[in-house]
This record gives structure tokens, C-alpha cells and sequence, in this order.
């Protein structure tokens, strides 16, 4: 029977999601790929617990995760349901709906109708009587936007989640999100977005917004899936997300693309942190930025990421060394 480590809230740092009431770890753990398939359950609740104890309170899950879609959730619910119900209080779990789940017009984008199907279903697999943070994964370019803020207006006010969240959403479709939520009395928690040192688009004005609406804002990909680590700087390990050619190709990495992660590397180096830990202070550097949303593979991957946090602060001299290299 686990039991969580009484110093875990001496560890992580804790900050509000915009102008909401509620604080994300800084560094938060996502299941979309490890959660599934692809690992075993023992890895799978070794992560969890070692995450916990470290002051991670903050749990992402979408309806799709696994592989197979769905298994995410499960692992979740089944490691839920044995270990961690009697801290379900001390914890932030997110779930989400927006990309395909089921067959037929109404398995996935953003109707009324798939998004409450789908949380009851999310609900269903997780054995949680709530979700903290229930997302729109996508923006639907077809249906009206004040449908897809109804239905999470709807979710809120029925008990089945606590705050309300978009994804993937750009600058013009969060403002106009938070007008139609905030219309209903549904206040947008969080906008979900990827970030990285490779990819800056939330730069462009995105983070403007995010600051000027008070929404907060948690990054996925902070690591380029693994790219802005010292995972590839030998070559493809076997069991690195790389090895599967999937949505990590092969393709990526290319000879331009490991020069940058090898002089990343070595600035990395002198700061006394690892790639990983340096990628992911440099997402928080941003006031915008409330938490980066990691994945891992392994316990030794997730204690690595919590200890980012011992250094968020850069210079600007090695601020220009990264722009310099990134814009080489
Ligand atoms: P990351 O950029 O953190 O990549 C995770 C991968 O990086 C791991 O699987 C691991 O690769 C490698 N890694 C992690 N930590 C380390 C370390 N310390 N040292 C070396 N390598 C490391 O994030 P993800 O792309 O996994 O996304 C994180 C989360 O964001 C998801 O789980 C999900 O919750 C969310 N997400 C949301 C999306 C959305 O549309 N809203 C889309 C995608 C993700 P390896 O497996 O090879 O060991």
C-alpha cells in the first residue's frame, strides 16, 4: 500500500493559474503516451507515486491517451482506486475532448453532445467522481463556439468538472472564449499550449493575452517530446519515444537539430543542470507560464524534471546564447 512522503510539500513550488484561485505545481505530469501500451502498470504507478512525493500534484489525461485511446484513464482509475483515493483531495486531474475518440458524427471536434458524452465516459474510466480541469482539446473550426462554451459552461455547473480550459487555442480563439465563458459565469481556468525551445509561437501574442484575459497557462512539449533532452546526443535509444516513429519521427533529428541540442547541452552544463531541467526553467522563465507539462518513461526522468525548479532564473547573457543558437 503506498503512502506518500510527509516532506512532499517542502519540495515543489506552487503558483496560480492566471487570476484564479488555483495553484499548479511548476512542474506537472502528463500520461499521454506512458500510461498505456507501452509501459507496464509497475512503471506506470512508480512514476505516479515518486511525482507525488515530490510535490507534484497535478495530473493531465485526455479522453484518447493510451495507446489504445482510453488506457490512460484506466491506468489512472485502477492505480486511483488502490492507492491514491485517500489523497484525491490534495490532487489536480485534468481530462479532455476535442480529438477523435469514437466512431460516427459525434466522437470527436466540439458539439455539446460529444464533449458531455465524452466526460461521462472519461469519468467512467478514471472511477472519479469529478474532474478539477475539464479541457476542449481543439479548436472546432465548424461548430459555433458559444456551443463548445456551453457545454463546458454545462460540465461546470453539473458538479462533473471544477474549472474549464481550452487547448491548442490561439490568441483571437482564447479571447473570444473567455468573452462567451465569462458571458455564462464559467471563467476560463487555463489555455493548454505547446511550447518549447524549438517551438515559440505562444511568443508571437499568445502570452499577451494570456496575461492581458488572467488566463492561465500550462505547456505541453516542453521538451520537444524529448528532443531538449540528453536523450538523442548518442544516437536513438531503443525504448525512447524516437524508436517508435510515431509522433516523434526519426526524421526530426537531424544533423542541424543535434548541433543545437549538443551547445543547448553545454550552456545547460554550466548552470549545473541537465538539458532536460534547463528546457524546462526556460518555459517558466515566462510570468505567463503557470506549470510545464512533462511526460516521463521513467522515476529517474520524472526526479530529474522536479528539480528544474532549484534553478528558474537565467541571465540575459545566456538568454541571448540560447536565442543565438536556436536562431543559428
Ligand atoms: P515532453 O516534451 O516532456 O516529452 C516527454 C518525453 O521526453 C518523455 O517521454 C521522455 O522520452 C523524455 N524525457 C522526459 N524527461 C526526461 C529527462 N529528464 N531526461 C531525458 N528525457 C526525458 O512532453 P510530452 O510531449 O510527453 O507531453 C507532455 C504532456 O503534455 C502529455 O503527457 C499530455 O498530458 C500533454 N499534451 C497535450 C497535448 C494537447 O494537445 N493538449 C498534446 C501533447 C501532449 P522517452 O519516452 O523517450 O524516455
Amino acid at each position: 500500500m503506498y503512502s506518500a512522503d510527509p516532506s512532499r510539500y517542502g519540495i515543489m513550488k506552487y503558483k496560480y493559474s492566471g487570476k484564479s484561485g488555483l495553484k499548479l505545481p511548476l512542474i506537472s505530469l502528463g500520461l499521454w503516451q506512458n500510461f498505456g501500451g507501452y509501459e507496464t502498470l509497475e512503471n506506470s504507478r512508480s512514476m505516479l507515486f515518486r511525482a507525488f512525493d515530490l510535490g507534484i500534484t497535478h495530473f493531465d489525461l485526455a479522453n484518447n491517451y493510451g495507446p489504445p485511446p482510453g488506457a490512460a484513464e484506466e491506468t489512472f482509475g485502477r492505480i486511483m482506486e488502490k492507492d491514491l483515493r485517500p489523497y484525491r483531495d490534495e490532487m489536480i486531474i485534468s481530462s479532455k475532448a476535442g480529438y477523435l475518440m469514437w466512431d460516427g458524427p459525434y466522437g470527436e471536434w466540439g458539439s455539446r453532445k460529444y464533449l458531455i458524452a465524452s466526460i461521462d465516459q472519461s469519468l467512467k474510466r478514471t472511477g472519479l467522481e469529478y474532474f478539477d480541469i475539464f479541457y476542449h482539446h481543439r479548436p472546432d473550426p465548424d461548430t459555433p463556439l458559444e456551443e463548445t462554451m456551453g457545454a463546458l459552461d454545462q460540465i461546470v455547473r453539473s458538479g462533473k468538472a471544477l474549472y474549464a480550459g481550452v487547448s491548442n487555442y490561439n490568441s483571437a480563439q482564447l479571447s473570444e472564449a473567455v468573452r462567451i465563458l465569462s458571458s455564462l459565469g464559467t471563467p476560463c481556468l487555463i489555455n493548454q499550449v505547446k511550447y518549447n525551445m524549438f517551438n515559440r509561437w505562444v511568443e508571437e501574442d499568445l502570452l499577451k493575452t494570456l496575461s492581458s484575459t488572467g488566463v492561465g497557462c500550462i505547456v505541453f512539449s516542453p521538451l520537444a517530446q524529448g528532443l531538449l533532452t540528453d536523450r538523442y546526443i548518442n544516437g536513438i535509444p531503443d525504448d525512447s519515444r524516437a524508436s517508435r516513429n510515431f509522433t516523434l519521427q526519426k526524421a526530426q533529428l537531424t544533423d542541424d537539430v543535434l548541433s543545437k541540442i549538443r551547445e543547448l547541452d553545454n550552456i545547460a552544463k554550466q548552470r549545473n543542470q541537465t538539458l532536460a531541467q534547463m528546457s524546462l526553467a526556460w518555459v517558466l522563465r515566462n510570468k505567463e507560464v503557470t506549470s510545464a507539462l512533462i511526460g516521463t518513461s521513467s522515476v529517474k526522468q520524472v526526479e530529474d524534471a522536479a528539480a528544474a525548479i532549484d534553478n528558474i532564473e537565467f541571465s540575459k547573457e545566456e538568454l541571448n546564447h540560447i536565442d543565438k543558437i536556436l536562431n543559428e
